[in-house]
């Protein structure tokens, strides 16, 4: 069954009466390179379970399946599995899950579904989720190599910016914390169904061994990180003082410690000046 022929993919569509939920973020993908491209890419290959966020009508799920040992996908559209029956039924190593993946247990996934086997992440995501979805992925510490993703152009930049620029922000900082991104090719518009109005692109990160902090410090500096950013056009003294709750004082001195001006502004540090300034505040506070 080809996924990526608009006639085949309408056909399907219409006996199952499914129209497109906007609020779930649906735009399938039908052009025929992208889904082979993002699946090799994204470490599905023999030796591999690879973990898909959102399904759709399985046109990915396919391609993960044709290489990789086993998938589990987590597809929170009830209305999808009756299709997916159909559209995956030769693969007899697919399982979907039937929830959100903000709240399934994805460790228990990962830990049940691929044993022996190395996992990796790849998905076309939900956009309305991007960001919280790769946070989650990250900071739950999930045993794979990587993370392989369709996103918007304009979250792409953003996370594929430099920590330190002006184009960075709170999620620039996260993905960079815990592993390395890299931008892997672009995707227009009208290689969707529906069609969104935006482009995209699909990035990589490929996740740290281990972490660069330990769980408390860990913990405060996505404090600093978080409440620095949310005021971003303002000092740190005067973003963190608010959203910390904390006096100026120990921000200067934190500062001072790294040589940095007291009237820096998060988004002029980098990730190394980022994890200094976030240690040396917390032992002033
Ligand atoms: N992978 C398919 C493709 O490329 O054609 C579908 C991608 S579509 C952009 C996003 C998919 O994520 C939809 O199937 C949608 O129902 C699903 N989705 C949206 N929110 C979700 C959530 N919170 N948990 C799991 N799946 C979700």
């Amino acid at each position: 069954m080809n996924l990526t022929n608009i006639s085949t993919v309408r056909e399907i569509l219409g006996r199952h009466g499914f129209n497109f939920s906007k609020g779930l973020g649906q735009n399938f993908i039908i052009n025929p390179d992208i889904c082979p491209k993002i699946a090799e890419n994204g470490n599905a290959r023999p030796g591999y379970g690879v973990l898909e966020i959102g399904t759709g009508i399985g046109v990915l799920t396919k391609e993960l399946a044709l290489r990789a040992d086993k998938v589990a996908a987590v597809e929170i559209d009830t209305r999808l599995l009756p299709i997916l029956a159909e559209t995956l039924a030769e693969f007899d190593n697919v399982k979907i899950f039937n929830e959100d993946v903000m709240k399934a247990d994805l460790n228990a996934i990962i830990s049940q579904e691929f044993k022996g086997l190395r996992a990796a992440v790849c998905a076309n995501l939900p956009y309305y989720i991007t960001s919280p979805v790769l946070m989650l992925l990250l900071e739950s510490r999930l045993p794979i190599d990587s993370i392989t993703v369709m996103v918007q152009k304009e979250a792409a930049q953003r996370l594929c910016a430099k920590v330190g620029s002006r184009e960075s922000g709170a999620i620039t900082v996260g993905v960079n914390y815990y592993g390395t991104v890299t931008q892997l090719f672009g995707v227009s518009r009208g290689s969707f169904m529906p069609a969104p109005n935006v482009d995209s692109a699909v990035i990589r990160i490929d996740v740290n061994g281990s972490p660069r902090l330990n769980p408390e410090d860990e913990k405060f500096f996505f404090k600093v990180v978080k409440g620095g950013f949310s005021q971003r056009r303002k000092t740190m003294a005067n973003s963190l003082a608010s959203q910390l709750g904390i006096a100026k004082q120990p921000v200067y001195d934190a500062l001072n410690a790294l040589g940095l001006p007291e009237a820096s502004r998060i988004e002029a540090l980098d990730m190394e000046q980022l994890i200094g300034f976030s240690q040396e505040l917390k032992n002033r506070i």
